[in-house]
């Protein structure tokens, strides 16, 4: 690895376990100069005031499977019915850069980076309890019905690979898991 080479982090948990939150309270609150967030592109339509190329890259099942087909993709999953995935070439210029590359993605396409780059920093997000999960995943109210109940029932088996991870963190104080994770990650840039 050249000496310029940067850091791949992995960011991970179940949905409604904060994992967004986390990474707010981090880019505001820290130093983050070195930072950059990888942007995903998804099958999923747009929710209301998401921005193409901003939020994510929205684009068709074709244009997806064609990424796929060319192999453009780091990571890809199928998850609640749309595609998810990383683009390669940004990430791979990033880290050529020295960058800090955080990935914040699902359990299925993390698990698959984590064998993939067994360099990379993995860390995963746990809730305090199922039950909480299941109350956050209902405040958010973005979501339907149908879609908090498949994402609650995916959770314990997501939660089953957490062991594939690095570090597990509970997230039961935003405040308290931002430092934790922010605190790993500087460690180990420092390694
Ligand atoms: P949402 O539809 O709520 O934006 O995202 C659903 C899930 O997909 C979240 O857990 C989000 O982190 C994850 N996700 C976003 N981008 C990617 C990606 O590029 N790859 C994978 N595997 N998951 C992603």
């Amino acid at each position: 690895m050249c000496e310029r080479r940067g850091l791949l982090v992995v960011f991970s948990a179940p949905s409604g376990c904060g994992k967004d939150t986390i990474l707010q309270t981090i880019f505001h609150n820290k130093n983050c100069d070195d930072f950059v967030l990888s942007r995903s592109m998804t099958t999923r339509a747009p929710r209301q005031g998401e921005r193409n190329g901003v939020d994510y890259y929205f684009v068709t099942r074709e244009e997806f499977e064609k990424r796929i087909d060319e192999d453009r993709l780091i990571e890809f999953a199928e998850y609640n019915g749309n595609y998810y995935g990383t683009p390669k070439d940004p990430v791979e210029e990033w880290l050529a850069q020295g960058k800090i590359v955080i990935l914040e993605i699902e359990v299925q396409g993390a698990s698959k980076v984590v064998k993939a780059y067994p360099e990379a920093l993995s860390i995963f997000i746990l809730p305090p309890s199922l039950e909480e999960l299941e109350r956050r995943l209902r405040q958010r109210n973005t979501d339907s019905e149908e879609t908090i109940a498949r994402r609650i029932a995916l959770a314990p088996g997501e939660i089953a690979k957490s062991s594939e991870f690095k570090h597990c963190v509970v997230n039961d104080d935003v405040t308290r898991a931002s430092d934790e994770v922010y605190r790993l990650i500087t460690e180990e840039r420092k390694k």
